[in-house]
């Protein structure tokens, strides 16, 4: 298997030959085909199998692919919520590396630093957001956040979010993202709670399991 068999845009296979990847991990073969016929994911993955670059791979190819469609806008299209401070820079990280070819922009936010930078670089657009989830509500109920252009919700680690006392603050949040939107939940665990928030949140969802 190889990321060519994939359908990967050039843009994308160029960076992923920077990076040094040659083939993609089973979370990645699995999930990509299915993250780009923009159906629903239920992902049961644990750190380090590569589940990173399996939702921010596809999730770059959509976004660039339907570029021309929101040229103008600089409104935030794709959305992950991850619990800690550390998994969003990672992911960020992974943004800025898989989509260096793409044009797009990413930004990260999470609490415990001042909110300045983050609020001037969210006005000056972006198209994708990493966040955690308490700086971005906090950011949310001052306005300086909108999220009524979401096309694509991203759910990573959703186990411990749970864990960690965020489930009110994710729940709030997924309310004002609008309902007709692709949604990837990923988790290591999936205890009863989990499968209950994801039942709750995807529509139809392919489930994979590595
Ligand atoms: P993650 O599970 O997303 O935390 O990723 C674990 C590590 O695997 C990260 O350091 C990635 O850079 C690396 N990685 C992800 N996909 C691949 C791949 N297809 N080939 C080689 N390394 C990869």
């Amino acid at each position: 298997m190889s990321f060519e068999k994939l359908n990967l845009i050039e843009p994308i296979l160029k960076a992923l030959k920077t990076e040094g990847y040659t083939q993609p991990t089973p979370i990645q073969a699995q999930a990509i085909p299915i993250i780009l016929q923009q159906k629903d994911l239920l992902g049961c993955a644990q750190t380090g199998t590569g589940k990173t670059a399996a939702f921010a791979i596809p999730t770059l190819q959509l976004l660039y692919n339907n570029r021309q469609q929101h040229k103008e806008q600089k409104t935030i299209k794709a959305l992950v919520l991850t619990p800690t401070r550390e998994l969003a820079i990672q992911i960020d990280e992974s943004f800025a590396a898989y989509g260096r070819h793409t044009g797009l922009k990413h930004l990260v936010i999470f609490g415990g630093v001042s909110q300045n930078p983050q609020a001037d670089a969210l006005r000056r657009g972006v198209d994708i957001l990493v966040a955690t989830p308490g700086r971005l509500l906090d950011l949310m109920n001052q306005r300086i956040v909108h999220l009524d252009q979401v096309k694509m919700l991203i759910l990573d680690e959703a186990d411990r979010m749970l864990d960690m006392g965020f489930v009110n603050d994710v729940k709030k949040i997924i309310a004002k993202i609008p309902v007709k939107r692709q949604t990837l939940f990923f988790s290591a665990t999936m205890p009863k709670e989990i499968q209950h928030l994801a039942d709750s949140i995807l529509n139809k969802p392919e489930r994979v399991e590595v």
